[in-house]
């Protein structure tokens, strides 16, 4: 989702959030992705709303290059700040999404597996901004645990995004008739709390 500082905040692909392995491997080697633990079946969600841009049929035996990442789908999101936003989900055991479909965040887009160059089941999921890929973990929130502290040790660097409390529970709230300086008091709330304030003249 876009928050209203313009900033992305992506959904966690899948309703448990366990790190399995981070932007490096426990070794040091580069991932460059996130790994999570998830059973062969498990649901797999759309991080933002996009269009399926590439998705890939394992052909069930190669384990090097693209169909290292088995059966998988990437999502084209909307551009953040001019640049290409796009998110990948690999090792499914299932897709349900074509090519060229739309995707609203949240939607069901396939279940996990361990397709491809994969020893033991688990999401991979990656975040391709302008064409590299970047740290997950700067695009989704602190909402999440880690296998082990070896592989907490190799997150890598990043910001989580903080969601702003106005917007874990966005409501609309009309208040009125009030005097000028009720409307002053209620106008500087809002700005403290960063929502979207109006005011209609009586
Ligand atoms: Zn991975």
């Amino acid at each position: 989702m876009r928050l209203s500082n313009g900033e992305v905040l992506l959904r966690w692909p899948l309703a448990q959030h366990i790190i399995t392995a981070g932007w490096t491997y426990t070794d040091g080697s580069a991932h460059n992705a996130i790994d999570l633990r998830a059973a062969v079946g498990t649901p797999v969600y759309a991080a933002e709303d996009g269009t399926v841009d590439w998705l890939q049929a394992w052909d069930g035996h190669t384990k090097t290059g693209m169909q290292s990442y088995g059966n998988a789908v990437r999502l084209r999101h909307a551009a953040y700040n001019g640049g290409t936003l796009q998110t990948r989900y690999g090792h499914l055991s299932k897709v349900l999404v074509a090519y060229c479909q739309a995707v609203r965040e949240g939607d069901l887009i396939g279940y996990s597996g361990e397709t491809g160059n994969c020893f033991g089941a688990h999401l991979h999921f990656e975040v391709i901004y302008k064409g590299t890929r970047r740290n997950p973990l700067y695009w989704l929130d602190a909402d999440f645990e880690t296998a082990s502290a070896a592989v907490r040790a190799h997150l890598g660097s990043y910001v989580s995004v903080a969601r702003p409390a106005a917007e874990a529970a966005l409501q609309t709230l009309t208040i009125g008739p009030m005097t000028a300086g009720d409307v002053a008091t209620f106008r500087n709330l809002a700005q403290q709390l960063a929502v979207p304030c109006t005011a209609a003249q009586a």
